[in-house]
């Protein structure tokens, strides 16, 4: 596989997208309610609140030490509850992208009600920042049968929500081929698995410990490595509230490091990679 051709912009030998899951309380809000009072637990909430308040901050002052576009996937919900973070992100030239009204599982809704979730939170990324997302990640797991099609009639260009390969692809619907990209991630790369950690209620579930984030660091970059040897789509998934903390920006900061020591990476959003994936695949 070392001879791959190059199928990225200049020759560039990879592609790395960054990518945040902005999800505020909404995880905590939803995973709350299979317990009594769930509603009130109030520290697992500040857990969420800590994303948008303390995470995005300290991932903003990374991202531009760097020179490096991102790709937040935000709960139109948490745009509305935490507008001027919502917007700062805008402003700094990221990307902003769609995922769910209230981190809702789109799986089990019909579709009139996934397009209702999606029209809602189209008009809130209109109101607050004058445009609407082209790129979608699926909240709390799968998609239902018929999303990919409502996404492509909706106006999206891309989603970042399945694993079927290393790269991107054209997904196909109703038997066709189509222009609807799919940028996969892979829990290898998922801060979330590898670093949540609350003592009540237990998330994950069945908890052991902490993971250590020399370790989270070391899987990340081999990752990379991987990726990089063979010519692929690098995509973290990350959380403000797990990533911003304070040791493990300073991980976040060593991975870049890590990269930038590599020639030829090509960082990107979504949608410049969607578009270029289209345009030369
Ligand atoms: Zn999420």
């Amino acid at each position: 596989m070392s001879d791959l051709p190059a199928r990225w912009p200049n020759g560039a030998r990879c592609a790395v997208m960054l990518t945040f899951d902005l999800d505020a309380e909404t995880t905590w809000a939803n995973g709350n309610t299979s317990f009594a009072g769930g509603e009130k637990f109030i520290r697992s909430l500040s857990l969420g609140q800590y994303g948008p308040l303390c995470g995005v901050p300290k991932i903003l002052d990374l991202l531009d030490k760097y020179d490096l576009p991102a790709t937040f996937f935000v709960p139109a919900w948490t745009a509305e509850n935490y507008p001027a973070v919502f917007q700062k992100i805008a402003e700094a030239g990221h990307e902003l992208a769609h995922h769910g009204y209230h981190h809702e599982r789109f799986y089990d809704k019909s579709l009139a009600e996934q397009k209702e979730i999606i029209e809602k939170s189209q008009a809130i990324f209109k109101r607050l920042t004058g445009k609407v997302a082209q790129g979608f990640r699926t909240p709390s797991g799968d998609w239902a049968e018929k999303t990919p099609e409502l996404l492509q009639e909706m106006g999206f260009t891309y989603s970042s929500s399945m694993r079927g390969d290393d790269r991107p692809y054209r997904t196909e619907i109703n038997g066709q081929v189509t222009d609807f990209i799919e940028i996969p991630t892979r829990w290898e790369l998922d801060d979330y698995v590898q670093s949540a950690y609350n003592m009540y209620p237990a998330e994950p579930a069945g908890q052991d410990r902490i993971s250590s984030h020399r370790w989270v660091l070391d899987n990340f970059s081999r990752e990379f490595d991987g990726y990089y040897r063979f010519g692929l789509c690098y995509v973290p998934m990350m959380h403000p509230q797990i990533i911003g903390r304070p040791g493990r920006i300073l991980m976040l900061e060593k991975l870049i490091q890590h990269i930038k020591t590599c020639p030829g990476v090509w960082f990107a959003t979504g949608g410049q990679i969607a578009q270029w994936w289209r345009d030369n695949n």
